[in-house]
């Protein structure tokens, strides 16, 4: 019964978004509607081409009301204290006056059914104020399909007047790259004791930090101060950043709130200083490209897979090369002739 009405429910709500125009969702957005912008975002992650076609315009037509805002990326393993930090984190900017969008990067979501990030019940107190907008990750089947979601529902908040966007992801692998390519700030929280190895965390998700904030140091107070120190001196070995940023080390404690201040002293430094140098927006421009060519190249790809063809052909290839009776390189010419 309750499942025939769980249905029955999200018919109505599909026939209720076919009937919306783009200008209708456009409107709501602008004038700040989280409903309507909670059911742009479901357009966005929709999978039906038509609702594609909408949502690609609903985002140009919000892109000129976009891009004011700073774009935050937090990483760090599961436990490091992430929700709990962003939640103090979102209380303090409100505090300021600022409006929080946080939104999350969990490509493990489509995959495994369940989300590393999603499940538990976060952000309890930031989800009940007006000034926040907290939304989950999207459930795609890839890590493309994820991030891309995720960064139009960027310009969608920012157009809605969110000018904190904070975008989690887990300390795991790749969704890092992505996180680090449609944020301004990428921050890395680590605990107390033990080396980024133990902590599970790649050398290159250490790189490509912004600032290094060793978290908990509530509880484990002298650890933390060794690591700082530690992680201190191994960023001065790293080669020097683009931005021309010296990355911060600092202790806080998501739980208590200590630290935040020093945290938010560090990124409106870093906002200053690289809109002076100009980095702050050649970095976004050169975001903008990636995210076209990134996308060109998914769609590119999707298009040669499903041409007929070419998936006649491919896994009579695929066993040729993989027997050795042709090179890779013929084969692939092969395919690719067959595509044009
Ligand atoms: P996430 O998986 O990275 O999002 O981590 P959570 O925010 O869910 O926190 C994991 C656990 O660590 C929870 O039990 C939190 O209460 C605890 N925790 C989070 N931040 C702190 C902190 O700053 N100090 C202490 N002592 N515990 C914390």
């Amino acid at each position: 019964m309750n499942k025939n009405r769980h249905i029955a429910d999200r018919i109505k709500a599909a026939k209720a978004r076919r009937r919306l125009k783009a200008e209708d969702y456009v409107k709501g957005i602008l004038a700040g509607d989280r409903v309507m912008l909670g059911r742009a975002i479901t357009l966005i992650e929709s999978t039906r081409s038509e609702d594609r076609v909408k949502a690609n315009e609903v985002v140009e037509k919000c892109l000129p009301k976009a891009g004011n805002s700073f774009r935050l990326g937090i990483t760090g393993v599961p436990g490091v204290g992430k929700s709990t930090f962003i939640e103090s984190l979102g209380l303090k900017l409100i505090d300021q006056g600022h409006k929080v969008a946080v939104l999350a990067v969990d490509p493990t979501s489509g995959v495994t059914g369940g989300s590393i990030l999603g499940d538990k019940t976060r952000m309890e107190k930031l989800s009940t104020r007006d000034e926040a907008f907290i939304r989950p990750s999207p459930a795609g089947d890839s890590l493309g399909g994820v991030a891309r979601h995720t960064r139009e529902v960027i310009t969608l908040c920012e157009a809605a007047g969110y000018d904190r966007i904070l975008v989690e992801t887990v300390g795991v692998g790749q969704s890092e790259t992505a996180v680090h390519s449609m944020t301004d700030f990428f921050l890395l929280l680590l605990l107390p004791g033990g080396g980024d190895e133990l902590q599970g965390i790649k050398r290159g998700i250490v790189e490509m930090a912004d600032m290094i904030a060793i978290n908990k140091s509530d509880l484990h107070l002298d650890a933390a101060k060794q690591a700082k120190r530690s992680y201190r001196n191994a960023v001065h070995l790293f080669p020097p950043k683009r931005s021309g940023w010296t990355v911060p080390t600092v202790l806080c404690s998501g739980i208590k709130g200590e630290g935040l201040d020093t945290i938010l002293k560090h990124t409106a430094e870093y906002v200053s200083t690289t809109e002076e140098s100009g980095y702050f927006r050649t970095h976004r421009q050169g975001q903008a490209l990636h995210w076209f060519e990134e996308t060109i190249e998914m769609g590119l790809s999707r298009l040669f897979r499903e041409h007929p063809k070419v998936s006649q052909l491919l896994e009579d290839l695929k066993k040729d090369v993989q027997e050795g009776k042709r090179t890779p390189f013929s084969a692939a010419d092969e395919l690719l002739q067959a595509f044009s």
